[in-house]
Protein backbone atom coordinates (compact mmCIF):
# COMPACT_ATOMS: atom_id res chain seq x y z
CA UNK A 1 0.00 0.00 0.00
CA UNK A 2 1.47 3.44 -1.22
CA UNK A 3 1.21 6.43 1.52
CA UNK A 4 -1.49 8.60 0.62
CA UNK A 5 -0.64 12.14 0.80
CA UNK A 6 -2.22 15.66 1.02
CA UNK A 7 -0.10 18.42 1.11
CA UNK A 8 -0.88 21.95 0.55
CA UNK A 9 1.33 24.74 -0.73
CA UNK A 10 0.60 28.32 0.75
CA UNK A 11 2.95 29.84 -1.64
CA UNK A 12 3.08 33.39 -1.06
CA UNK A 13 0.05 33.90 0.94
CA UNK A 14 -1.13 34.43 4.56
CA UNK A 15 0.77 37.21 6.93
CA UNK A 16 1.69 36.22 10.35
CA UNK A 17 -2.19 36.36 11.78
CA UNK A 18 -3.65 34.66 8.75
CA UNK A 19 -0.91 31.79 8.32
CA UNK A 20 -1.48 31.37 12.45
CA UNK A 21 -5.49 31.09 12.39
CA UNK A 22 -5.59 28.44 9.40
CA UNK A 23 -3.19 26.77 11.21
CA UNK A 24 -5.46 26.98 14.70
CA UNK A 25 -8.40 25.70 12.32
CA UNK A 26 -6.40 22.93 10.74
CA UNK A 27 -5.73 21.97 14.08
CA UNK A 28 -9.19 22.10 15.91
CA UNK A 29 -10.54 20.36 12.33
CA UNK A 30 -8.20 17.59 12.29
CA UNK A 31 -9.42 14.38 12.76
CA UNK A 32 -6.34 11.84 12.37
CA UNK A 33 -6.36 8.22 11.66
CA UNK A 34 -7.47 8.17 8.19
CA UNK A 35 -3.92 6.97 6.99
CA UNK A 36 -3.55 10.01 5.23
CA UNK A 37 -0.53 12.37 5.52
CA UNK A 38 -1.06 15.71 5.70
CA UNK A 39 1.44 18.15 5.00
CA UNK A 40 1.07 21.92 4.77
CA UNK A 41 4.48 24.27 3.51
CA UNK A 42 3.54 27.72 4.64
CA UNK A 43 5.81 30.95 3.72
CA UNK A 44 9.37 30.48 5.68
CA UNK A 45 8.63 33.01 8.37
CA UNK A 46 5.30 30.98 9.65
CA UNK A 47 7.19 27.55 9.59
CA UNK A 48 8.09 27.80 13.32
CA UNK A 49 4.93 29.18 14.70
CA UNK A 50 2.63 26.93 12.44
CA UNK A 51 4.89 23.92 13.42
CA UNK A 52 4.17 25.00 16.93
CA UNK A 53 0.31 25.15 16.54
CA UNK A 54 -0.16 21.98 14.54
CA UNK A 55 2.23 19.69 17.13
CA UNK A 56 -0.83 18.58 18.62
CA UNK A 57 -1.85 16.89 15.29
CA UNK A 58 -0.19 14.55 12.72
CA UNK A 59 0.15 17.21 9.81
CA UNK A 60 3.99 17.85 9.20
CA UNK A 61 5.40 20.80 8.15
CA UNK A 62 6.79 21.25 4.45
CA UNK A 63 8.32 24.11 2.81
CA UNK A 64 8.15 25.54 -0.69
CA UNK A 65 12.22 25.57 -1.57
CA UNK A 66 15.13 25.31 -0.14
CA UNK A 67 19.25 26.33 -1.89
CA UNK A 68 20.90 24.17 -3.73
CA UNK A 69 23.69 25.70 -1.57
CA UNK A 70 24.56 24.07 1.81
CA UNK A 71 25.87 27.22 4.09
CA UNK A 72 27.71 30.33 3.54
CA UNK A 73 27.71 34.04 1.82
CA UNK A 74 24.30 33.32 -0.23
CA UNK A 75 22.14 36.46 0.69
CA UNK A 76 18.09 35.63 0.98
CA UNK A 77 18.38 31.66 0.54
CA UNK A 78 17.38 28.95 2.74
CA UNK A 79 19.48 26.02 3.40
CA UNK A 80 18.00 21.81 3.85
CA UNK A 81 19.46 21.97 6.97
CA UNK A 82 18.05 25.16 8.16
CA UNK A 83 14.97 23.62 7.13
CA UNK A 84 15.39 20.56 9.17
CA UNK A 85 16.51 21.97 12.46
CA UNK A 86 12.97 24.19 12.45
CA UNK A 87 11.14 20.77 12.25
CA UNK A 88 10.02 20.33 8.29
CA UNK A 89 9.91 17.25 6.93
CA UNK A 90 8.99 17.61 3.64
CA UNK A 91 10.23 20.20 0.60
CA UNK A 92 8.66 21.15 -2.50
CA UNK A 93 11.02 21.20 -5.46
CA UNK A 94 10.96 21.56 -9.20
CA UNK A 95 7.47 23.62 -8.89
CA UNK A 96 6.55 25.21 -11.93
CA UNK A 97 6.68 28.51 -10.76
CA UNK A 98 10.24 28.41 -9.31
CA UNK A 99 10.81 26.71 -12.49
CA UNK A 100 9.34 29.68 -15.08
CA UNK A 101 9.98 32.37 -12.85
CA UNK A 102 12.90 32.07 -11.22
CA UNK A 103 14.65 29.91 -14.21
CA UNK A 104 15.33 26.95 -12.09
CA UNK A 105 16.63 24.16 -14.72
CA UNK A 106 16.55 20.24 -14.06
CA UNK A 107 19.98 19.91 -12.95
CA UNK A 108 18.75 22.62 -9.97
CA UNK A 109 15.85 20.47 -9.05
CA UNK A 110 18.55 17.44 -8.98
CA UNK A 111 21.03 19.32 -6.83
CA UNK A 112 17.91 20.48 -4.02
CA UNK A 113 16.57 17.02 -4.22
CA UNK A 114 19.73 15.66 -2.71
CA UNK A 115 20.16 18.38 -0.27
CA UNK A 116 16.93 17.70 0.73
CA UNK A 117 17.35 13.96 0.94
CA UNK A 118 20.60 14.69 2.40
CA UNK A 119 18.67 16.13 6.00
CA UNK A 120 16.56 12.79 5.42
CA UNK A 121 13.50 14.92 4.66
CA UNK A 122 11.44 14.24 1.93
CA UNK A 123 11.50 16.13 -1.94
CA UNK A 124 8.25 16.53 -3.45
CA UNK A 125 9.51 16.40 -6.71
CA UNK A 126 7.37 18.45 -9.24
CA UNK A 127 6.77 17.80 -12.78
CA UNK A 128 4.55 18.85 -15.50
CA UNK A 129 4.15 20.47 -19.28
CA UNK A 130 2.49 23.66 -19.89
CA UNK A 131 -0.51 23.66 -22.53
CA UNK A 132 1.62 24.09 -25.44
CA UNK A 133 4.07 21.29 -24.74
CA UNK A 134 0.68 19.05 -24.81
CA UNK A 135 -0.86 20.24 -27.67
CA UNK A 136 2.16 19.89 -29.74
CA UNK A 137 2.27 16.82 -28.78
CA UNK A 138 5.73 16.70 -26.48
CA UNK A 139 3.73 15.56 -23.13
CA UNK A 140 5.74 12.34 -22.93
CA UNK A 141 8.77 14.14 -24.31
CA UNK A 142 8.85 16.79 -21.19
CA UNK A 143 7.60 14.39 -18.28
CA UNK A 144 10.24 12.10 -19.20
CA UNK A 145 13.05 14.40 -19.52
CA UNK A 146 12.01 16.07 -15.99
CA UNK A 147 11.57 12.62 -14.30
CA UNK A 148 14.74 10.46 -15.67
CA UNK A 149 17.14 14.27 -15.29
CA UNK A 150 16.43 13.62 -11.04
CA UNK A 151 16.19 10.10 -11.29
CA UNK A 152 18.95 9.04 -12.74
CA UNK A 153 21.11 11.56 -10.46
CA UNK A 154 19.67 9.34 -7.65
CA UNK A 155 20.78 5.74 -6.23
CA UNK A 156 17.67 3.35 -5.14
CA UNK A 157 17.43 3.90 -2.16
CA UNK A 158 17.21 7.93 -2.30
CA UNK A 159 14.46 7.19 -5.64
CA UNK A 160 12.21 5.23 -2.67
CA UNK A 161 12.75 7.94 -0.40
CA UNK A 162 11.07 10.82 -2.98
CA UNK A 163 7.55 11.88 -3.53
CA UNK A 164 6.50 12.92 -7.04
CA UNK A 165 3.91 15.47 -7.65
CA UNK A 166 2.45 16.04 -11.44
CA UNK A 167 1.49 19.10 -11.96
CA UNK A 168 0.22 20.09 -15.51
CA UNK A 169 1.22 24.01 -15.38
CA UNK A 170 -2.06 24.75 -17.63
CA UNK A 171 -4.16 23.53 -14.65
CA UNK A 172 -2.14 25.30 -11.62
CA UNK A 173 -4.24 28.23 -10.30
CA UNK A 174 -6.52 28.04 -13.76
CA UNK A 175 -9.59 26.75 -12.13
CA UNK A 176 -8.74 24.25 -15.16
CA UNK A 177 -8.25 20.63 -13.88
CA UNK A 178 -6.67 16.83 -15.65
CA UNK A 179 -9.85 15.07 -16.48
CA UNK A 180 -9.00 11.62 -13.99
CA UNK A 181 -8.52 10.24 -17.69
CA UNK A 182 -6.16 12.35 -18.44
CA UNK A 183 -3.75 12.91 -14.77
CA UNK A 184 -4.60 9.11 -15.11
CA UNK A 185 -2.50 8.79 -18.01
CA UNK A 186 0.74 10.61 -17.15
CA UNK A 187 0.72 9.18 -13.44
CA UNK A 188 1.11 5.90 -15.25
CA UNK A 189 3.52 6.63 -17.84
CA UNK A 190 5.57 8.46 -14.94
CA UNK A 191 5.13 4.80 -12.78
CA UNK A 192 6.56 3.06 -15.79
CA UNK A 193 9.42 5.78 -15.96
CA UNK A 194 10.48 5.38 -12.73
CA UNK A 195 9.98 1.46 -13.02
CA UNK A 196 12.49 1.52 -15.41
CA UNK A 197 15.01 2.84 -13.88
CA UNK A 198 14.63 1.19 -10.39
CA UNK A 199 12.41 -1.51 -10.86
CA UNK A 200 8.63 -2.21 -10.27
CA UNK A 201 9.39 -2.45 -6.54
CA UNK A 202 10.23 1.04 -5.91
CA UNK A 203 7.74 2.34 -8.86
CA UNK A 204 4.97 0.57 -6.71
CA UNK A 205 5.49 2.00 -3.72
CA UNK A 206 6.37 5.43 -4.43
CA UNK A 207 3.54 8.12 -4.24
CA UNK A 208 2.37 10.08 -7.09
CA UNK A 209 0.16 13.25 -6.02
CA UNK A 210 -1.79 15.48 -9.06
CA UNK A 211 -1.61 19.00 -8.26
CA UNK A 212 -3.80 21.86 -10.10
CA UNK A 213 -7.33 23.45 -9.30
CA UNK A 214 -7.51 19.78 -7.04
CA UNK A 215 -10.55 21.05 -4.84
CA UNK A 216 -13.47 19.50 -2.43
CA UNK A 217 -15.27 18.76 -5.75
CA UNK A 218 -12.97 17.21 -7.54
CA UNK A 219 -10.57 15.58 -5.41
CA UNK A 220 -12.77 12.41 -4.93
CA UNK A 221 -12.49 11.55 -8.71
CA UNK A 222 -9.04 12.09 -8.83
CA UNK A 223 -8.01 10.24 -6.08
CA UNK A 224 -10.08 7.12 -7.18
CA UNK A 225 -7.71 6.76 -9.62
CA UNK A 226 -5.52 3.85 -9.67
CA UNK A 227 -1.97 5.76 -9.77
CA UNK A 228 -3.60 8.68 -8.11
CA UNK A 229 -2.03 8.63 -4.31
CA UNK A 230 -2.81 12.23 -3.35
CA UNK A 231 -2.67 15.78 -4.59
CA UNK A 232 -0.53 19.19 -4.36
CA UNK A 233 -2.90 21.57 -3.46
CA UNK A 234 -2.75 25.11 -3.73
CA UNK A 235 -5.44 27.59 -3.44
CA UNK A 236 -7.79 24.82 -1.68
CA UNK A 237 -5.35 24.74 0.95
CA UNK A 238 -5.72 28.40 1.93
CA UNK A 239 -9.27 27.29 3.68
CA UNK A 240 -9.08 24.79 6.37
CA UNK A 241 -12.45 23.30 6.09
CA UNK A 242 -11.22 22.69 2.38
CA UNK A 243 -7.91 21.03 2.51
CA UNK A 244 -9.83 18.90 5.30
CA UNK A 245 -12.72 17.96 3.05
CA UNK A 246 -9.75 17.09 0.27
CA UNK A 247 -7.81 14.82 2.55
CA UNK A 248 -10.99 12.76 3.37
CA UNK A 249 -11.80 12.15 -0.29
CA UNK A 250 -10.10 8.73 -0.46
C1 LIG B 1 0.28 24.32 -6.88
O1 LIG B 1 0.71 25.46 -6.99
O2 LIG B 1 1.05 23.40 -6.55
C2 LIG B 1 -1.14 24.09 -7.16
C3 LIG B 1 -1.52 22.87 -7.37
O3 LIG B 1 -1.95 25.20 -7.17
P1 LIG B 1 -3.56 25.21 -7.36
O4 LIG B 1 -4.12 24.09 -6.53
O5 LIG B 1 -3.98 26.56 -6.86
O6 LIG B 1 -3.82 25.02 -8.81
Amino acid sequence: MRQKIVAGNWKMNTNREEAESLAAALSSQFIGGSGVKMVVCPPFPWIMSVNQLLSVTEIAIGAQNCSGQSSGAFTGEVSASMLASAGVSYVITGHSERRSLYNESDADVLTKTLKILGENMTPIVCVGETLQERESGRLEEIISRQITSVLNGLNKDQIASIVIAYEPVWAIGTGLTASPEQAQEVHAFIRSLISGISGAEVADSLPILYGGSCNPGNAASLFACPDIDGGLIGGASLKAADFISISNSF
